[in-house]
């Protein structure tokens, strides 16, 4: 029977024996690859005696089109009560009042961290020499910094009566015609971040947390979040984790919580990628490094990625790109990203057979050449199949 996942006061998911679970197809390509990527969830989810009760719910155009509204207040609620969803991507309304229906989600539920596994799946094409390397899960930040959205523009009222403000009580000369922005980064915000990030490493035997921040330039902001990170090791952490400020990077048996500055981090996750495993970052740090990381393993087709909320049971998982108009309908693009993102909802539900499988079975087809057009061009003697064709190989593979 169909029943609801609920989140119990252990801080738990309870999922039932058949959880129904809300998606939102997605616009553009949605159509594609949601279709594909369903296909073979269920399939993975079968043969290992489990069943998902999927409900649709409306967002983007398609919402826009049947409700006149681009987030129908039903679908947020959907989520709220059913805790976990999955979602294609959306189209971002140009001039519709919101700057992203993705971010208006994140935000109403309070999803604070945006988890985004890297590693690279054997045969996939890729622009480095040692792609099996890359092994890491970042942890960015999903509700602060830059993204919080406090800006002013340039030759406005606000940003005049801003710069006023600043000069005549904090001395600060900010250059005529200047935009401003606001970058709030709370000590909330960041330990309930890197909190996660050390519960996930210490869950999955990961042997160390890499904190990522520009805190040599950005004190207050930045420096701070690491800061608080180091705090939060010695206060709660204390008998099985221990921060690079104390051990000197010799952490003995216990998990070691390191730092390290982003322009670097750009630098060595490419030369020295072993140094990495789980990372945690603040807001735009996190989007530019799991773009850049993504890049190294098969780029945007393939990377899947998570909004959850740890504290309130929360999550949504969704494919990372965007909705390629220019191939939508065509049966033509890769669902490896919304796929890979119901195998980390896999995960998370406690479905760690079904995910494993699922892997195995596309890391199979892929191992057999048989791709969609993205990994096509990029591989010697490869079979292009269509999207539909690809999720019924690894289906075959299961
Ligand atoms: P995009 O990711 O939609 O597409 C850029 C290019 O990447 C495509 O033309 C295609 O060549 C390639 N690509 C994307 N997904 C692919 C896949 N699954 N398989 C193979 N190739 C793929 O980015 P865009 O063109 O900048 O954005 C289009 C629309 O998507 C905009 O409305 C944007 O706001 C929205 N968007 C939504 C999300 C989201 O919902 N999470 C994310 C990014 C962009």
């Amino acid at each position: 029977m169909a029943e609801l996942i609920s989140f119990g006061v252990d801080g738990a998911l309870h999922v039932p024996e058949e959880p129904v679970i809300p998606f939102i197809e997605g616009d553009g390509i949605g159509v594609d690859i949601w279709p594909a990527a369903k296909s073979v969830l269920d399939a993975a989810a079968a043969k290992r005696g489990n069943k998902v009760a999927w409900k649709e719910v409306l967002a983007g155009q398609k919402a826009f089109d049947e409700t006149g509204s681009w987030l129908p207040d039903e679908t947020v609620e959907t989520f709220r009560t059913h805790l976990i969803g999955i979602k294609g991507p959306l189209t971002t309304p140009i001039g519709g009042g919101m700057r992203s229906l993705n971010v208006a989600l994140r935000q109403i539920l309070d999803l604070y961290v945006c988890l985004r596994p890297v590693r690279w799946f054997t045969g996939v094409p890729s622009p480095v020499l040692h792609p099996e390397l890359v092994d890491m899960v970042i942890f960015r930040e999903n509700t602060e910094d830059i993204y919080a959205g406090l800006e002013v523009e340039a030759f406005t009222p606000e940003a005049a009566k801003l710069s006023e403000f600043l000069r005549a009580e904090m001395g600060w000369e900010i250059r005529e015609g200047s935009g401003i922005g606001i970058k709030p980064i709370s000590e909330f915000g960041s330990k309930r971040l890197i909190r996660a990030s050390i519960k996930y490493a210490l869950e999955h035997g990961r042997p160390s947390v890499t904190m990522v921040h520009k805190g040599n330039i950005q004190k207050f902001t930045e420096g701070a979040f690491r800061n608080w990170g180091y705090d939060l090791v010695r206060e709660e952490f204390a008998d099985v984790a221990v921060g690079w400020d104390e051990c000197g990077g010799k952490p003995g048996d216990k998990l070691l919580v390191k730092d390290a500055i982003a322009d670097i981090t750009l630098q060595q996750v490419l030369t020295r990628p072993t140094d990495f495993d789980v990372i945690a970052t603040t807001n735009l740090n996190g989007d530019y490094l799991s773009d850049a990381l993504a890049a190294q393993v098969g780029g945007i087709g393939i990377a899947p990625g998570g909004n959850i909320n740890y504290v309130s049971g929360h999550g949504i998982f969704e494919a990372t790109h965007g909705t390629a108009p220019k191939y939508a309908g065509q049966d033509k693009v890769n669902p490896g990203s919304l796929l890979l993102s119901g195998v980390m909802m896999f995960e998370h539900l406690g479905w760690a057979d079904a995910a494993a499988d699922i892997v195995a079975a596309l890391e199979a087809t892929i191992a057999d050449k048989v791709v969609t057009y993205d990994f096509a061009r990029l591989m010697e003697g490869a079979t292009e199949v269509k999207c539909s064709e690809f999720a019924s190989a690894i289906v075959d593979k299961l």
